[in-house]
């Protein structure tokens, strides 16, 4: 556990959260601003900042959090219209909290991920 880490206070239970799944490796809850009417959170409890910090002992932690979360897409009913699951990581992408965690949203048509640079 990572000190001050908000995302490490939540996986340990030292602070709440609407949790909707919880495994020994992973936790998935409610993000607190959501941008989209189904807005989950997928959540390792070992503290990994960034996408730059995964390596191979982290590959099956990894496919687990991908399928916790089209588990979970299938429970919100967002499946068959379709969701999105991101990772941000760093700046650019706009990474605010430094636990790696997997965006699941859904619920309404989310546009383009990203726009073309030379439109
Ligand atoms: P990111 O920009 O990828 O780092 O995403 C961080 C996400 O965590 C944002 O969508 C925040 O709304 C969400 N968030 C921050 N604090 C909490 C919290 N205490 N409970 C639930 N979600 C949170
Ligand atoms: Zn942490």
């Amino acid at each position: 556990m990572a000190k001050d880490c908000i995302f490490c206070k939540i996986t340990s239970g030292e602070i709440p959260a609407e949790k909707v799944f919880e495994s020994e490796d992973l936790v998935a809850f409610k993000d607190i601003n959501p941008a989209a009417p189904v807005h989950l959170l997928i959540v390792p409890k070992v503290h990994i900042p960034t996408l730059n910090d995964i390596n191979d002992e982290h590959a099956v932690l990894i496919g687990k959090m991908f399928s916790v979360g089209r588990d979970l897409a299938k429970k919100a009913n967002v499946h068959e219209n379709g969701y999105r699951m991101i990772i941000n990581c760093n700046r650019d992408a706009g990474q605010e909290v430094f636990h790696l965690h997997l965006h699941l949203l859904g619920g309404q048509p989310l546009g383009k991920m990203v726009q073309p640079i030379n439109p």
